[in-house]
């Protein structure tokens, strides 16, 4: 039978409403607070976010299981300025949007109408978005809830920012941010296609005079000045010449148009094409040299100036370029002027190890490139520019700066040719095809008089670094990831023109940009419960009423009354946020590190004192749809709430936990879904079965399987608290199976009809820890088992004080030799008339455990063990037989640690005692036979073949026949 999950998942989302059993209050318990990033509501959730929700959900119920009162809240993050552009496109009738939210995200026609309204559209994802939480079972304290826009909440960022202002980490100045020209607002990961992080480099640019007009170049390498032999240009493009801060420069219409942004006075002059520019000659900036300019098709109007100056010694597409002039591999030269290019030769001017004279030479005849459009060129490159840049050193022919490494002499260089008044600086996208979501490419821009979080505040980086090395960062690898991120930081705009969310409060014109309002809001949640309960309200919430909550300045009679609160409420305020406070668990996806995360942590190490700071940060990979990347051009997204309708919310839960540990990339598909439903749904049945607590029988097997399950309760804890959740997961569906069989074996055997208590044991514990994963199936599973209570009310599974050595020791010898019989019967294919087992001597016995303990103290020699034992009357025998210590010692060398240590704790067993008393039955169970024990140095024993003195402690010698 189909189980209807929804069904399911539906009773038990009602009963934890109606319990409010997540509405969390201050209390006599240790707490916890988790919590997630916020979504940003302007679509649906889709099952890749529901990846981050679930590992926070499994995490909050797994210590509120431990016994921690555990709040776990959300808010909805409206800030920002992507739900305005969507609105903006729904005014302008844009069919595709239209369509999309038609078809893809099935809103219906009537609500798409009001979307021109921004808000209207964040309402909507926000009721979407939270609909689905709650369908999945998130144990979400829902009293907590917020939006970025509500008044409460701009008082609060208000408060925020004054407070950076005075502690000087706002600053207004000059710098560069990402920006679209279109929006004419700076851009951040939020505000781009495919949430890029707009980053830009710093080039210099050497001024060539070509008459009384200039040639400028843009280099990252200003030290290569020195071995330049040529400028290239690419003579298909158009040039502009236009009229730069007063000087004529000649550059690519991309150029120009950046060096606006740059707040440069841009006049257009005329225009110039590439190819009348072939055979000119430029002077350099620094001496008299003088360079052709020569045609090459790898330059490109869209990087730097459009003009490049050649160093072929050290840049292989020069090289290269070179080659091909000089090979008649390019049109636009003539006769005379190819005489003149064939004079030029390379100059070499940096040695580095591993290279010769021209660099690129080497590596291009290496790698087999042999024109200048052949892709490896930037291979090529990189390899060159890395290794000379690290290792290299300029040559005698470079003046001042002979023999100085590149690493450092880069700077001095670029001072050096400033000097001469013949540069300047431009700053262009790393990565260069950034767009905004608008659609329109981003470019840098110079802002001015702009307001900036300093986080290029060295004392601010070292304090956020202090937070790191202190808190736990899970997994621990992404550590360096955040020092990193530190460590390139720089002043960050946070101020937009356009959007949802707060005004600067000291400069009405602008908006707090929405990556610099969401790194505190965690606090929020302490107060947002008495705010949407009208017990505050936001105009009666001042600097100062947040200056007593968060850091019990100033008189409470006073701030209280300023509040229009009694101070009892005040002091309740203060006292949430005191108990709550700090953030014991912060998750989040990967690509928060650089932006959101560190920003938390920079933010939080500002405004709270210490006790204050964020204790753990817990980053996850994304999900993958059948092992594809799952984007909206893939059409591969399959909405939350879809999914869970279709395969209900803890087939989906588990599906996205047991494919991957935290950083790796989860994988969705239908497969895992089905093997996920059947596995819970045989437990249920189970559940029904064994839902007699009963008693708990005392033969070995019942002493043994409880053994066996106090260690898994002890492997699953152990992954829990790494959060190797995959692993835990494993564990509890499939971890305990090869037991429970060999347990049910051994039962059925001897003909128990005792063993319900057993079984419901380990069912129930195996529930209870699953709980956290499928909450919704582990209350249902609970409820058959007979419990009046829910499972998300009770305690976490205990392992044992001690778990009975003897009896794992048992079980083992026992499984082991009935293995070992079946292997023989395989691989001689008789069907056994008769089965013997011959067990050792007790000299053996003794001699092992000798060899045990020395193994275990570190000694592996066979002969020092034979030495010692022959030394020692109780295992003088070992003279006749030394083959046996050597394959004693193998034996256990041959076994896992652990295993040898609960060997030496068992001490010698009576192995011809059990296996007379446990195998019999099993024998007659599999083989329908009876069975012989005899032990070695029984006079009377059936030994035919002259089995018995093969015989080992936990190796009896097998004879069947
Ligand atoms: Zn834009």
């Amino acid at each position: 039978m189909e189980l209807n999950w929804n069904q399911i998942d539906k009773k038990w989302r009602n009963k934890w409403h109606e319990a409010k059993d997540f509405e969390t209050d201050p209390n006599d318990k240790p707490k916890k607070f988790i919590t997630v990033a916020y979504p940003y509501p302007n679509s649906p959730q889709h099952i890749g976010h529901g990846r981050t929700y679930t590992l926070a959900d499994v995490h909050s119920r797994y210590y509120r299981m431990k016994g921690f009162n555990v709040l776990f809240p959300m808010g909805f993050h409206y800030t920002g300025t992507p739900i305005l552009g969507m609105s903006k496109r729904v005014q302008a009738n844009d069919v595709e949007l239209i369509n999309a939210f038609k078809t893809l995200y099935n809103v219906p026609e009537g609500k798409i109408k009001e979307f021109v309204d921004p808000v209207k559209i964040a309402d909507y994802f926000h009721e979407e978005i939270k609909s689905g939480m709650i369908e999945m079972g998130y144990s979400i304290d829902w009293r907590r809830e917020f939006t970025t826009i509500i008044p409460a909440y701009q008082k609060f960022i208000e408060w925020q920012f004054r407070n950076l202002k005075e502690k000087n980490l706002i600053v207004q100045g000059n710098h560069p941010v990402g920006w679209c020209p279109n929006d004419q607002n700076p851009v951040s990961q939020h505000d781009t296609l495919g949430d890029v992080e707009p980053d830009f480099t710093e080039y210099i640019v050497i001024k060539f005079n070509i008459g009384d007009k200039i040639i400028p170049v843009a280099t990252l390498r200003p030290e290569t000045l020195f071995g330049v032999t040529n400028l290239w240009i690419n003579p298909e493009i158009v040039y502009k010449k236009v009229k730069v801060d007063g000087e004529i420069w000649i550059i690519s219409a991309e150029c120009a148009y950046k060096l606006e942004f740059l707040n440069k006075k841009i006049e257009m002059v005329e225009d110039i094409q590439g190819s009348e520019l072939i055979g000119k000659k430029v002077h350099s900036p620094t001496n008299e040299d003088e360079f052709l300019i020569l045609p090459a098709s790898f330059v490109t109007a869209t990087t730097g100036t459009g003009i490049v100056m050649s160093v072929p010694a050290h840049a292989p597409y020069d090289f290269q370029a070179l080659e091909d002039i000089k090979n008649g591999n390019q049109k636009n030269i003539d006769g005379s002027l190819r005489d003149e290019v064939n004079k030029i030769q390379p100059i070499s001017i940096i040695t580095t190890e591993g290279f010769g004279d021209i660099p690129s030479l080497d590596v291009i005849k290496r790698m087999g490139i042999t024109n200048q459009d052949d892709p490896k060129l930037e291979d090529a490159t990189k390899e060159i520019y890395s290794k000379e840049f690290y290792e290299g050193k300029l040559n005698s022919n470079t003046g001042e700066f002979a023999d100085k490494k590149i690493t450092f002499v880069k700077e001095e260089v670029k001072e050096w040719i400033s000097k001469t008044g013949k540069s300047d600086i431009m700053l262009e996208l790393t990565n260069e095809s950034v767009k905004c979501r608008c659609g329109t490419k981003c470019v840098v821009k110079l802002l001015n008089n702009q307001w900036f979080l300093d986080y290029a505040n060295k004392e601010w980086k070292e304090k956020a670094r202090e937070c790191f090395e202190s808190m736990n960062i899970l997994p621990n690898d992404i550590r360096t990831e955040f020092f990193n991120v530190l460590d390139w930081l720089r002043e960050r705009a946070c101020a937009r023109q356009h959007g949802l969310g707060t005004k600067i409060p000291w400069d009405n014109d602008w908006l707090v940009e929405s990556l610099a309002d969401s790194v505190i809001y965690m606090s929020f949640y302490t107060m947002a419960k008495f705010v949407n309960s009208g017990e505050i309200l936001a105009e009666n919430m001042s600097d100062e009423f947040f200056n007593y909550i968060f850091y019990g300045n100033g008189d409470s009679e006073i701030i209280a009354k300023g509040a229009k609160i009694t101070t009892e409420k005040l002091e309740e305020i203060r006292n949430e946020f005191l108990y709550f406070y700090p953030v014991d668990s912060r998750h989040s996806g990967r690509d928060l590190v650089p932006n959101h995360l560190t920003f938390f942590v920079l933010n939080h190490v500002a405004i709270f004192p210490k006790e204050n700071w964020p204790k753990e940060i817990v980053v996850n990979g994304s999900v993958l749809m059948d092992g594809k990347k799952m984007s909206k051009s893939m059409g591969n997204i399959i909405p939350l709430r879809d999914a869970v309708r279709k395969y209900g919310a803890d087939p989906i839960r588990l599906s996205i936990l047991i494919s991957a540990e935290l950083l790796q990339d989860a994988d969705f598909n239908v497969e895992i879904i089905s093997s996920i439903k059947n596995k819970l749904k045989s437990m249920l049945e189970e559940c029904i079965k064994f839902n007699n607590p009963g008693k708990i029988g005392i033969e070995p097997e019942d002493i043994w399987i409880q053994s066996r399950l106090s260690k898994l309760i002890s492997e699953v804890t152990d992954s829990m608290e790494k959060m190797r959740l995959r692993e835990s997961l494993h564990h509890i569906l499939y971890g305990f199976d090869s037991d429970l069989q060999w347990y049910m074996k051994r039962a059925n055997a001897k003909n128990r009809d005792d063993i319900s208590g057993v079984l419901n044991k380990v069912i129930s514990i195996r529930v209870s820890m699953l709980s956290p994963f499928a909450p919704h199936i582990a209350e249902e599973m609970w409820e058959k088992l007979g419990n009046s209570d829910m499972v998300s009310k009770s305690s976490w599974p205990k392992e044992e004080e001690q778990t009975d050595d003897i009896a794992v020791q048992n079980e083992s010898l026992l499984s082991s030799v009935m293995n070992d019989i079946s292997n023989i019967t395989k691989v001689t294919k008789i069907t056994p008339k008769k089965i013997i087992i011959y067990t050792s001597d007790n000299w053996k016995s003794k001699a092992y455990h000798k060899i045990l303990s020395g193994v275990i103290s570190g000694e592996t020699n066979v002969g020092a063990f034979i030495k010692e034992l022959i030394l020692q009357k109780e295992t003088e025998n070992v003279k006749k037989d030394p083959d046996f210590v050597k394959k004693t010692l193998k034996d256990i060398l041959s076994e896992p640690t652990d295993l040898r240590k609960t060997k030496m704790r068992a001490g010698e067993i009576d192995e011809s005692k059990i296996i007379s008393n446990e195998l019999s039955s099993l024998i007659e169970t599999d083989y329908g036979i009876k069975l012989q024990v005899f032990s070695e140095n029984d006079s009377e024993k059936y030994d035919p073949k002259n089995k018995a003195r093969m015989a080992r402690p936990y190796k009896p010698a097998i004879l069947i026949e």
